[in-house]
Formats: structure tokens, sequence, C-alpha cells
């Protein structure tokens, strides 16, 4: 009889020891230095302990959703993947952030890549924060352009930076909402900077987007300036998957033709799209999923710094820095058998010597949970006194 498939096969065990080939890899993930540095699967979710580590930040992921849109695209969107739901969910997110046009990618990693490995050339020059996420960072590379890495948060060295520059077009390069230290840039500085030395203005929202500025719509929207390209992301508050481009219809036509992480994958799921614009939808008719978050973050940064803890930033991002690697592994562990559940950020994520547990609140957490997690942690940092 034909044996069901299951997700162990018979080949399972051919390959459970690393070939000869390969053995690199066990050396250089388990050499010195590099072993507080490896990544271990964390369980599926499901833990009783209360995630303060998610970027679920308006509580949407978790929702069911009726499917109401194909499961699927079946193809690039330039081929026969182009769906009713893509050009709903692009319509509606232009309009959320008030641009006149949007391009929905499949993750914010590819619309970062997309957008800045098509944008910019040989010849160019990107002016990109030391901190910026990976996906920028890649988006840089592959655009083969002059990259320059100004200190974080530094307009100045931003503007000194544009000032030298030659020849060439130039884009300047940021988060609005740094994911990793919970802070944000001069945005009206860097748009009067961009505007005077003629580059672009490319800002990627995805941590502010749906929880801070205006209603959610982000920090652009709070300084009141126009980026000229403004990346969102759906899979964190939003609790979908994928992303968008806002911009002019010159920029999103652009996309289509030459952002190559859009042009050749398969477009984003239908049924995703959908979900993605009803939590749009929920994040304007629910306001207070927004508030809560806010009376979260409030809560536990007014605690943690009555504890001697000094997280860095504002808002719903928490970034508890401990340096060492190993003490954010220590810390984290400590943390879960106290019911709490936080994960180390440890290099290359973040800078070396700036290992550090990001706390991030959601519209999930009630004051209980806030008093529950300082709780923990006044009880871990006792522990390490007295060890
Ligand atoms: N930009 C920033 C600032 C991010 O933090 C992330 C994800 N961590 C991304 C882009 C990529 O988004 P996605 O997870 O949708 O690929």
């Amino acid at each position: 009889m034909k044996q069901p498939l299951s997700g162990a096969s018979a080949f399972a065990g051919a390959v459970a020891s690393t070939p000869p080939a390969l053995a690199f890899l066990d050396a250089a993930l388990d050499a010195d230095g590099a072993r507080a540095l490896r990544r271990e699967r964390p369980e599926p979710r499901g833990d009783p302990a209360v995630s303060f580590c998610s970027n679920d930040y308006l509580a949407l992921a978790h929702r069911p959703i009726a499917a109401q849109a194909p499961a699927g695209a079946g193809a690039s969107r330039l081929v026969v993947g182009e769906h009713a739901e893509h050009r709903r969910l692009e319509a509606f997110s232009a309009g959320w952030v008030g641009y006149p046009a949007a391009l929905a990618f499949s993750s914010g990693y590819a619309a970062n890549v997309g957008l800045i490995s098509s944008l910019a050339a040989p010849g160019d020059l990107i002016v990109s924060d030391e901190l910026n996420h990976a996906s920028l960072i890649d988006g840089a590379r592959l655009a083969r352009a002059r990259v320059a890495i100004v200190p974080h948060l530094d307009t100045a060295a931003v503007d000194r930076t544009l000032q030298e520059h030659r020849g060439g077009r130039s884009f300047v390069v940021t988060e609005s909402y740094f994911s990793m230290d919970g802070d944000s840039p001069d945005l009206r500085e860097l748009r009067r900077i961009c505007d005077i030395r003629s580059a672009a203005l490319l800002v990627d929202e995805a941590h502010a987007l749906g929880v801070l500025g205006p209603d959610g719509r982000g920090l652009c929207a709070q300084a009141g300036i126009l980026a000229d390209a403004l990346v969102g992301t759906y899979g964190k508050a939003f609790g979908a998957a994928g992303a968008f481009v806002a911009g002019c219809p010159a920029l999103i036509d652009w996309l289509w033709n030459r952002a190559r992480t859009f042009v050749f994958s398969t477009g984003l799921s239908p049924a995703v799209a959908a979900a993605a614009r009803s939590a749009l939808a929920l994040a304007d008719s629910q306001p207070w999923r927004r508030e809560r978050v806010h009376s979260a973050a409030n809560d536990l940064r007014d605690g943690l710094q009555k504890l001697g803890v000094a997280p860095r930033g504002f808002g719903h991002i928490l970034p508890w820095i401990l340096g060492d690697p190993g003490e954010a592994l220590r810390v984290a562990a400590a943390l879960h058998t106290h019911g709490l559940d936080v994960r180390p950020i440890r290099p290359p994520s973040v800078p070396p010597r700036t290992a550090r547990i990001r706390l991030t609140v959601t519209a999930a957490h009630g004051p209980a949970d806030i008093r529950r997690a300082l709780a923990a942690i006044e009880r871990v940092l006792a522990s390490s006194v007295s060890s």
C-alpha cells in the first residue's frame, strides 16, 4: 500500500550528517566567538510565555480571515499574475499614506532591494544611515552605486556627503523609526537637505506605519513631509505579509518595469493582499489598538526606567542594550523562565558589542502584562546582582 507522504521522508536520514563538501558550514557556525551568535530555531508559536518581541504591533496577525481571494497569484504580475486584489490594495495603501500611487511587493525585503537597486546605478551616490535595515543595505549593494554610510541620525553628515558628490544622481535612504533602536531621524531636515541638494529621499516606514504619526500614518506624515519613495510593510503592524512602495506614478511605473524583485517574482498572494487591505481598514476603524500600544509602551518605558534600565529611543520598540551576546542570551533565557518571551538580538543584526533585548509592545498587552514583564525583569536584574 502506498504510504502517505509525511514530513519525515526516507531521505531524511541520508543527509542527517553534513556532507564533506559542506563541512565548512558547521565549522563556521561553531567557531570560537561565533557560538554566542548562532541562531537556534525557536519553538513554533504556542509557547505560553507572554511575547514581548513580535512586530504584530496592532495585534492583527492572529485574526483568522475567511479566504476572500485566491491563495496564489500564479505568476509574476507582469505575466498573468495580476489580480483585482492587488489593484485594490495598492490604491488603498497609496491613499492611506497620501501618495498618488503604490506598488505591492511580496515582502518588505523585496520592496527595498527592488526599489534601491532599480533607482541607483554606478556613478550615483547612496547616502545610507549606518543602522539601516539589511534590505536597504542589500539594495544599495546591488545598485553598484557609491555608498556613503553616515553616522546614525547625523543629518549634517548627510548634507556634507551630498555636497561633496560630483556627477551622478544621489539618494538618501533611511528608516523613519529604526527597528532595533526605536529612534527616528529629523525627517523634516532630511527633506530640506534633499531639496537643496537635488537628492531623492527614500524612507522605510516599516515599523512606524499603523502605530506612529497622525492616525498611524507614519513619521513622514508627522513631520509634514512627503518622501520621494515611501516603503510600508504589511507584515508588521498590519499582521499580514508583503509591502508597498508609494510615490509618484512615474516611480511606480519604473518599478513595474525595472524592479527585479518585482518583475521576476510571483505576485503577492491575492488572499494576503485582501488580508492586508482589511488590516489597513481596521487600523482606521479601531483606533483603540493604537492607543493600547501607546499606553503599554509608556507604562513599560516608565517601569524600566524605575528599575534602572534605560531603554533607547521612544515608542513601542524598547531596546535594552546589554553589549555582550552571551549576556543577551542569558537574560532572554532567564526572562523565559519567568514567563516572558523575548529574544536576544545579536550581531550582525546590530553593531558589535551592542547585543540587546529588543522589547516590543503590541495592542494585545494590557496593564497586567506590563506588570508581569516588569516583575520578571526586576527578578532577573536582582539575580544578576546577587550572582
Ligand atoms: N525594513 C525594515 C526596517 C525591517 O525591519 C524589515 C523586517 N524586519 C523589512 C524592511 C523587511 O520587511 P519584510 O519582513 O516584509 O520582508
